[in-house]
């Protein structure tokens, strides 16, 4: 322990592994609040930051017991069907004088698994995004998926494809969560741990990034089936790992598992913070710096994602059944699932949204305040350009609180996470979004 938050007196009693406005909270779409979207979308994008472009296949081919995103079961029928009401949306969205004037240096494909698709209907997608968005020169490729499906053609199909549009660089990203075979099949994760192994080798040598979700506190998981994982993702040389402690969600798999007594319960708090500190010692020992939400990475190109970088400023275009991380403006929305339903939608030439927020000057200084969580610094006196205030006048109280408990250092220019603060990034947030 180095004084991350392990040897301190803790700021509070549990850590939060969820941050506060997610789709989880947003109205639903009405007249009113669409029609305030789609003439937003009529203005020009004057913000001048670099966006992300992330569209969702929102299919697996099995569903993992923890998992809570809205995907669906795989079959080549319905995602024939699916891809082209995608870029059905993706068009509609293109034709906006917003769209057309925003610049993009991400392309994602997210979801699901997209990783379902065959090598062409991946290069079709990822071609489609080109001819119809303002990709810059340097855009970053990302494609996600399972090790069990990622050929060797749908690599080398997302290798050619960013060659030829001469991307700054293209990662696969995996879902390993861990390397110990018994967790694995208790998860429902198809493949075995050398077979995840040999998808992340097969990436690496043909030259792209591999970003790994490892997961913490798993059932049953032991420190040293977690100094394992951590171990072996360094081993593979992996350029990034997302590490995420597990959070059950209602309604999952896992939930009911656990609930019977089929599955052992996961760690307590103690042991959840343990496994944390452990790992952020054993990641920095060997090159990798915390960056984003929950990364640790050993490549300059994750500590500038706009993603992260442009949070909540740059906004993202994120389409296809369900997603529910896009946001463009004051306005943060959730598509229609299930599939079929986004299917017809779509069809009918309507934007697909089934939540949709129109953040309050509040809501937008508090999710300003939001980049601590992904350790990203608030600029003062942009925030007091925006709003006419400066951040601690906008909220004293919690401020001062995090600055006596040593969470956060404000100076002239900035506030940011101290490195005490860095395990409680995500209750740091919540003070400015309960108060
Ligand atoms: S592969 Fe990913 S998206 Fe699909 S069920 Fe598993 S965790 Fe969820």
């Amino acid at each position: 322990m180095n004084g991350k938050g392990g040897e301190r007196v803790q700021p509070y009693e549990e850590v939060e592994n969820w941050p506060p406005y997610t789709y989880r909270e947003y109205p639903e779409v009405t007249v009113e609040n669409i029609r305030a979207f789609t003439d937003f979308l009529k203005t020009e994008n004057d913000v001048g930051l670099k966006m992300e472009l992330q569209p969702w296949i929102s299919f697996c081919d099995s569903k993992c017991t923890f998992c809570y995103f809205p995907n669906e079961t795989f079959s080549k029928e319905i995602l024939g069907r699916y891809l082209g009401a995608l870029k059905k949306e993706l068009k509609m969205y293109a034709e906006t004088p917003y769209i057309q004037s925003s610049f993009f240096d991400e392309v994602v494909l997210g979801g699901g698994s997209p990783s379902v698709s065959s090598p062409h209907q991946l290069v079709d997608l990822l071609s489609f995004c080109q001819e119809n968005f303002n990709l810059t020169e340097d855009v970053m490729v990302k494609v996600a998926g399972c090790t069990h499906n990622f050929n060797i053609e749908k690599l080398m199909a997302i290798s050619n494809f960013a060659r030829k549009v001469g991307a700054r660089c293209t990662q696969i990203d995996l879902g390993v969560q861990t390397f110990d075979d018994k967790i694995r099949k208790m998860l429902n994760i198809l493949d075995s741990a050398d077979q995840a192994a040999k998808t992340i080798k097969k990436v690496r040598k043909l030259g792209l990034y591999a970003c790994i979700d490892l997961m913490y506190n798993l059932p049953g998981e032991t420190l040293d089936v977690l100094r394992k994982d951590v171990e072996k993702a360094m081993e593979l040389g992996v350029e990034g790992v997302d590490f995420y402690g597990l959070d059950i969600h209602p309604e999952t798999p896992l939930e009911k598992q656990v609930k019977s007594g089929k599955v052992p319960p996961i760690g307590d708090s103690d042991m959840e913070k343990k496994m944390y500190m452990e790992a952020y010692e054993m990641f920095e020992k060997g090159g990798y710096k915390p960056a984003g939400h929950s990364r640790f990475s050993k490549v300059k190109e994750h500590f500038t994602e706009s993603c992260c970088a442009g949070w909540p400023w740059a906004g993202q275009l994120t389409t296809g059944s369900g997603c529910f991380m896009g946001y463009l403006g004051r306005f943060s929305y959730v598509n229609i699932a299930p599939a079929k339903a986004y299917i017809d939608v779509v069809a009918k030439g309507a934007f697909p949204i089934a939540k949709l927020s129109v953040d309050s000057k509040q809501d937008q200084m508090r999710k300003v305040m939001t980049r601590l969580y992904i350790r990203q610094p608030v600029d003062r006196l942009k925030f007091k350009e925006e709003f006419g205030l400066f951040p601690e006048e906008a909220f004293p109280k919690a401020i001062k609180r995090l600055k006596s408990k040593g969470l956060v250092e404000v100076d002239d220019r900035e506030i940011r996470l101290t490195e005490a603060g860095d395990l409680w990034r995500y209750n740091i947030v919540w003070e400015f979004c309960r108060s």
